[in-house]
């Protein structure tokens, strides 16, 4: 039962592109895009500590959006919540949450049925005791990059966002994305949120879009443009 409504319709748009897949990657390269897994932990998954209703559904909507993300040459990045042990994040020390994604437990772990690619890049955030680190836009990579510094240096303009939670790791880092200059695109049946407060997903999402994000369905997903899959009609001037 893996999201088999959203497969066909990855199948006949890939399939509708020319070229194998090593042409795929370098057309992506020339216009490059990254697929961001928020968060997607043991943690925040059926059973973890702070649980997300619909986690499990989320993760089933990424591993087929990873798949297509692969196909198309896309950099994948993963965001990890990787807490201290003590940290004013956490309610014991006068935060909000109870104990969560601890550095080095179980927890922290990626969700095993996440379908995240050996060459997936993990972005930490969180260390901070002083901090919630909602953003991946806080964490860095294995290097210490920070992500927007990496996205930067690989020339990736567009980022597609799915994972956990919506109104808080996913809003933060749409809302840092769309700050740095970035085209956003929400994949807002691969995301679910905590709803401490009654409506506050849908309140996330308003303003995810509100600021420029673009809100579409794992089914209905498209990478960003590609160079000429169309080419133009001649407008006339032809060679300068
Ligand atoms: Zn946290």
């Amino acid at each position: 039962m893996l999201a088999a409504s959203g497969r066909p319709r990855y199948i006949t748009r890939v399939r509708s592109e020319p070229g194998d897949s090593h042409a795929d990657r370098s057309t992506a390269d020339s216009e490059r895009w990254a697929l961001l897994v928020v968060d997607v932990q043991n943690d925040f998954c059926t059973g973890g500590a702070l649980a997300v209703p619909g986690s499990e559904l989320v993760v089933q909507r990424l591993n087929a959006s990873i798949g297509e993300a692969r196909r198309l040459g896309a950099v994948i990045y993963a965001s990890r919540d990787w807490h201290p042990a003590v940290t004013n994040h956490f309610a014991d020390y006068g935060g909000t949450w109870p104990v969560h994604c601890v550095q080095q437990t179980s927890g922290a772990d990626f969700h095993p049925g996440l379908d995240l690619p050996p060459d997936a890049i993990v972005v930490t955030k969180g260390e901070d005791q002083g901090l919630p680190g909602y953003s991946a836009f806080d964490g860095h990579t294995a290097d210490g990059i920070p992500l927007a510094a990496d996205l930067r240096q690989r020339g990736i303009t567009r980022i597609v966002v799915g994972g956990l939670a919506t109104d808080y790791c996913v809003k933060h880092s749409v809302l840092d994305a769309l700050s740095a200059g970035l085209h956003v695109t929400v994949l807002e049946d691969a995301i679910a949120g905590v709803d401490l407060h009654p409506g506050d997903s849908e309140r996330a999402l308003g303003e995810m879009r509100a600021h420029g994000a673009h809100l579409t369905r794992t089914g209905d997903f498209s990478p960003p443009p590609r160079k000429n899959p169309h080419p133009p009609p001649p407008s006339g001037q032809n060679h300068a």
